[in-house]
């Protein structure tokens, strides 16, 4: 079986949420308004080893256990484009876009044999996929493969940080665990935590330099969903967190 795929820089995907390896998103933390999501899998779920592997596990309270994504993520609007997405579609930030980018349409969270539905292009998507295409995907393998291991290479590397923050999120935010088991039941929901957990949990020390690049970021987000009924909740994060992001660069900076 051969699957067939090219962008024809549409930008339609480059819109809402975008998560990012850590690298990348501290890299572009002066860019991109950043959030912790969390993302449950169930068991007997396909992507449920490999998602346990490169996240973490959770046992909810009626005893189930849930493999969870943690990833850094863009948080935007659905229905908003990427800050670095031109009017012409393409990317300005090209030579150095982020790993998901440049491993689009695959999907490193799920295991190589398993991709052939993430190079079906979604409502709205102008990706070319017909006969004059390059030939990306063959008998359940990736015709090129270079930027898919990268990115599972960061994802790999980077699962004990992760785990150490989510056994730290658990401890705190008791909250989340509920969160977890209905975002599950939804099928497909998740959660949302913010950066500044990420940063106090894992003690790094650009926190503070993190911190003072975010800030901005999210009062410019605040300000693009202020007064929009349905961006509400977009909303409160960001200036909840653009406050976070302010004391914690404070603090770091107080003598
Ligand atoms: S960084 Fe570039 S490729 Fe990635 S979502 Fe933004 S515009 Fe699209
Ligand atoms: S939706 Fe498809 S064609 Fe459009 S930018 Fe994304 S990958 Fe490219």
């Amino acid at each position: 079986m051969e699957q067939r795929f090219a962008c024809t820089a549409c930008g339609a995907c480059c819109h809402g949420w975008l998560p990012l390896t850590l690298e990348d998103a501290v890299a572009h933390a002066g860019r991109f308004p950043l959030a912790m999501l969390w993302t449950p899998v169930r068991q007997g779920a396909k992507a449920f080893a490999r998602t346990a592997g490169l996240g973490t596990t959770v046992r909810l309270r009626d005893r189930k256990t849930l493999a969870v994504t943690i990833a850094p993520t863009m948080y935007i609007p659905p229905s908003f484009p990427c800050p670095e997405l031109a009017a012409d579609g393409r990317c300005n930030i090209h030579a150095d876009k982020p790993s998901r980018c440049r491993t689009m349409p695959f999907y490193p969270y799920r295991d190589e044999p398993d991709q052939a539905d993430m190079l079906v292009p979604r409502k709205g998507w102008a990706c070319d996929t017909s006969a004059a295409a390059p030939v990306v995907y063959r008998d359940h393998r990736i015709v090129d493969r270079a930027d898919f291991d990268r990115e599972h290479d960061q994802l790999r590397s980077q699962a004990a940080i992760l785990r150490g923050y989510a056994d730290y999120a658990l401890k705190y935010m008791p909250w989340l665990l509920d969160g977890l088991a209905k975002a599950a039941a939804r099928r497909g929901g998740s959660v949302v935590t913010s950066l500044s957990s990420f940063l106090t949990a894992t003690r790094r020390p650009d926190a503070a330099a993190l911190a003072a690049r975010q800030e901005p970021v999210l009062a410019a987000f605040a300000a693009k969903t202020a007064g929009i009924p349905e961006l509400a909740e977009y909303s409160r994060h960001y200036v909840a967190w653009g406050k976070e992001m302010a004391s914690m660069a404070r603090r770091a900076a107080a003598p």
